[in-house]
């Protein structure tokens, strides 16, 4: 059997922060890009609240667009590894029902049956995982997804977008 290589979805897969910055324009005026976010429990921003409403809105986790490249490494790298998507639920009833639905329309129905939604992510078998959360513990090892908010990790392993996969050749 081929080894499972994790895959974490927002900020590695689903631009979760894109739609947040959205929701901020729309409703306050403010707009904010990716770079803004330096710490990753949003401690930088005033905004604090409203992302963490925006989090545990029902809806939110349903329309999230693609990170660029995604779908097509994702489905490259499934032809060699046991790929599985590694996610955290946020509070609304919804989220992992949004989660799996936008797998399915982003990937296959496949895919997003086999997603792991769990609150310990240190309790899944797997080689490896892509992951944007520099804070994240797991007895395997992680590829941190580049990403403004986790550039405070020192980590062996770190790929910089879907055009270089090469650390995760590294990996596995
Ligand atoms: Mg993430």
């Amino acid at each position: 059997m081929s080894e499972r290589l994790l895959l974490d979805m927002d900020g590695v897969i689903a631009d979760f922060m894109g739609s947040v910055y959205r929701t901020i324009e729309a409703e306050t005026g403010d707009k904010l890009i990716h770079a803004d976010t330096v710490d990753y429990w949003f401690g930088d921003t005033e905004h604090k609240p409203l992302i963490l409403d925006i989090m545990h809105r029902e809806g939110t986790y349903r329309h999230l667009d693609v990170i660029t490249g995604a779908v097509g490494a994702v489905n490259r790298l499934r032809e060699q590894y046991d790929v599985v998507v590694c996610t955290q639920p946020a509070q609304s009833k919804t989220c992992e029902t949004e989660k799996r639905e936008w797998l399915a329309e982003h990937f296959d129905t496949d895919f997003a049956e086999q997603a792991i939604v769990t609150r310990d992510k240190s309790k899944v078998l797997g080689k490896a995982i892509i992951e944007d959360n520099p804070y994240i513990d797991v007895p395997y090892e992680v590829i941190m997804f580049d990403q403004a908010w986790n550039r405070n990790r020192i980590g062996k392993y770190r790929m910089f977008g879907w055009h270089d996969l090469r650390p995760i050749r590294r990996v596995m």
